[in-house]
């Protein structure tokens, strides 16, 4: 397993639209879950640095385990980490989350509105839960090995 000094244990990728809603609710929850979730213990990284060619990005990506959030099903941050040979252990997509919860419709791109702020809690407690589940399970090869 990674020590917090050999950088995060897990990349929380969200997509980059800038022209849906539920775009910012994947980027808002991606920032509450490594921020104010699992601080030290996940991060996420520029998604156009990979879809450029970015060595570093792309090497960051293939050695650490990732969880990326799309905000519709074209399925940008996924195609694109997996494009570039990174691990992607778990592909959450806002749509998905969102049919669950008809009624925490995001409101707009620039101010997601209560609703979307509620979807975006609920979307990093899952991000948090996961990142939780990947760290665990590193743990446990480490300890087999
Ligand atoms: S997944 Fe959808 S919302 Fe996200 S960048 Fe791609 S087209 Fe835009």
């Amino acid at each position: 397993m990674k020590s917090e000094a050999n950088g995060p244990q897990v990349y929380v990728i969200p997509c980059s639209g800038i022209g849906k809603p539920t775009a910012s609710v994947a980027r808002e929850a991606t920032y509450r879950a490594i921020e104010d979730l699992r601080p030290g213990v996940a991060d996420t990284l520029c998604l156009s640095l990979l879809t450029m060619g970015d060595a570093q990005t792309a090497a960051a990506v293939a050695s650490t385990p990732c969880i990326t959030v799309d905000g519709c099903p074209r399925l940008c941050a996924r195609k694109n980490v997996e494009l570039a040979g990174g691990q992607v252990c778990l592909a959450l997509r806002v749509p998905d989350l969102l049919r669950e919860h008809p009624g925490l419709t995001p409101a707009a791109v620039l101010e997601i509105g209560p609703q979307g702020e509620e979807l975006a809690d609920r979307l990093a407690a899952m991000l948090a839960h996961a990142i939780d589940g990947l760290v665990h399970k590193e743990d446990s090869v480490v300890g087999r090995s």
